[in-house]
């Protein structure tokens, strides 16, 4: 077939071009029929010359639904070049489709009258170049990431440090937190183990964790017991059940609690505790249980108990003279008339035997309210205290006609002190002594030089002092075993040794059980 391009016919140009290396193919119409294609483009095609004469989608079918029959069309139809660089196209070569890409340009070839008579293709296959630029694309994508992921692995690096400062600072923190509990915990043994008082420590579920070792001294039972079987059953049967109901509604309310109870001590004696239980709370505010202390309260109960029998006594005591009074007063109000003068008379010296012995009462009482106070002053005058013990005793022996009271001074000193105190002290002695000793018996007074200055004595025959008791009759409203048939509120012989300490002298007792007590007291003596 002879198709004529200007001067030249195709072969012509087919053989001009065959010289080139750029393969080339020469198509006519709109299916771009191969008119010719040079061994270059065959061998890009990965065809034989078979393809001669079929449409280009005839003989690479591959070329369907690639944009390149389309853009032959437009050569042919509309006489424009289509050109592209590094355009992908997939092409079977050798059985296997694969990518190549090429530089390429449709050049449709007119004839003199300006009409498409054919389109040149010319291709250049730059797949390697296109691959390496790709290949290199790439490579720059990846070091573009891996500088984002550098950057990542440095903030990386920088969290990790901050990171590892934060956990060596939380470790030193938490380690000192562990140092401080162990310290406070350290304190509280040395606090809880050095006290008297008892201290246990409950938990939120009520357990017992902690008894001091003050708890086994005084219950006598081992620690490990207290802490399994607890020691609430060694309450006094008296307060055990109120204890226990206070105590677990004081628990439900997470409220402080405190209450006074009884509980046998080693020897089996009943001790008064005072126990108070303040609740513990955590730093998020959870109740975490009870911290109990409890203080032994014995004496301060025994006083307490002293005290209200006391105030007892004091009425009943004030009570009886008062009643006699009142008795006198009446017998002579209604027989004032038929009374003689000696009747009246002695009613008016029992009524004032009565008088003294409240006025006495009251000026004891009075004197103790004073001592406590830190009140009590003394009225010092220098006087023969001879003299003052023959006055009481005169005064004693006429009142108190049951006992034979005898006077005896071997010396005449003069003392500087408060008379009326040293004169309650004489009266309270030999008073005790008409009290105590058998009506009939005697009662000796004795004043006699010392070193110390003067010192007296009163002996009795009565029933003696128990060798454990001789320090106690001093205490304050201590009575005597015996003594509860004997009224008297054990504030005499207490009130003596503080008047007589006050002078700067001494007081004590001397007996034998059974025969008898000498009180003894000096005072010294006033240099004039
Ligand atoms: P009161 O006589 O009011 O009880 P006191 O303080 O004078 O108080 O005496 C304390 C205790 O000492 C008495 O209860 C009594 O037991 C004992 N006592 C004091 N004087 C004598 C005495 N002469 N003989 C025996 N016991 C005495």
């Amino acid at each position: 077939m002879d198709h004529r391009y200007g001067l030249m016919s195709s072969e012509e140009l087919l053989e001009i071009y065959s010289l080139t290396k750029t393969a080339t193919s020469v198509h006519r119409g709109e299916d771009a029929v191969i008119e010719s294609a040079n061994q270059a483009m065959l061998k890009i095609w990965g065809k034989d010359s078979n393809v001669i004469g079929k449409s280009l989608l005839d003989a690479l079918p591959e070329l369907g639904g690639q944009p390149y029959p389309d853009m032959f069309r437009k050569a042919w139809l509309d006489g424009k070049t289509c050109s592209g660089q590094g355009s992908p196209a997939e092409l079977k070569v050798d059985g296997k489709i694969s990518t190549y890409y090429f530089d390429f340009e449709y050049l449709p070839i007119k004839n003199s009258e300006g009409k498409v008579i054919a389109v040149l293709n010319s291709a250049i296959d730059v797949t390697e170049r296109v691959l390496k630029e790709q290949a290199i694309e790439k490579a720059e994508q990846i070091l573009t990431s891996l500088q984002g992921y550098k950057d990542i692995i440095s903030v990386l690096e920088e969290t990790r440090k901050e990171l590892h400062e934060l956990n060596s600072e939380l470790e030193e923190r938490v380690e000192r937190r562990v140092i401080e509990l162990a310290e406070s915990e350290e304190r509280f043994q040395i606090m809880a183990e050095g006290t008297e008082l008892l201290i246990s420590v409950g938990d939120e579920d009520n357990n017992r964790i902690y008894f001091n070792k003050r708890w086994e001294n005084v219950t006598g039972r081992k620690i490990e017991e207290l802490l399994r079987n607890g020691w609430v059953d060694l309450i006094h049967p008296e307060e055990k059940q109120q204890f226990i109901n206070a105590y677990m509604e004081s628990f439900k309310k997470r409220e402080v609690f405190n209450m006074e109870f009884r509980m046998p001590d080693s020897k089996g004696e009943y001790r008064w505790y005072l126990c108070q239980c303040p609740p513990r709370f955590r730093s998020d505010g959870s109740f975490a249980g009870y911290i109990a202390s409890c203080l032994d309260i014995t004496m301060r109960k025994n006083e307490e108990i002293r005290k209200n029998e006391f105030i007892g006594m004091i009425s009943h005591e004030l009570r009886t003279p008062l009643t006699s009074l009142n008795g006198f007063i009446q017998i002579m109000k209604t027989r004032l008339d038929a009374m003689n003068r000696d009747n009246f008379e002695r009613a008016l010296n029992k009524s004032q035997i009565q008088i003294n012995k409240m006025s006495k009462m009251i000026a004891g009482f009075l004197d103790i309210s004073k001592l406590e106070s830190g009140s009590l002053e003394l009225q010092q005058e220098p006087f023969q205290l001879s003299e003052l013990l023959k006055e009481v005793v005169e005064e004693l022996s006429f009142m108190h006609s049951t006992h034979k009271i005898t006077f005896q001074s071997t010396c005449s000193l003069r003392v500087f002190a408060d008379r009326n105190k040293i004169s309650a002290v004489i009266y309270n002695l030999v008073g005790n002594a008409i009290k105590y000793a058998p009506p009939g018996s005697n009662i000796k007074i004795q004043c006699s030089k010392d070193k110390a200055g003067l010192m007296v004595r009163v002996k009795d025959q009565g029933p003696g002092i128990e060798k454990s008791e001789m320090e106690k009759i001093f205490g304050r409203y201590y009575r005597s075993k015996g003594s509860p048939t004997v009224s008297g509120f054990g504030i005499g012989l207490f009130l003596c040794r503080e008047i007589l300490i006050k002078h700067e002298g001494n007081i004590w007792v001397e007996s034998e059980e059974g025969n008898g007590a000498q009180f003894y007291f000096t005072l010294p003596e006033h240099a004039v």
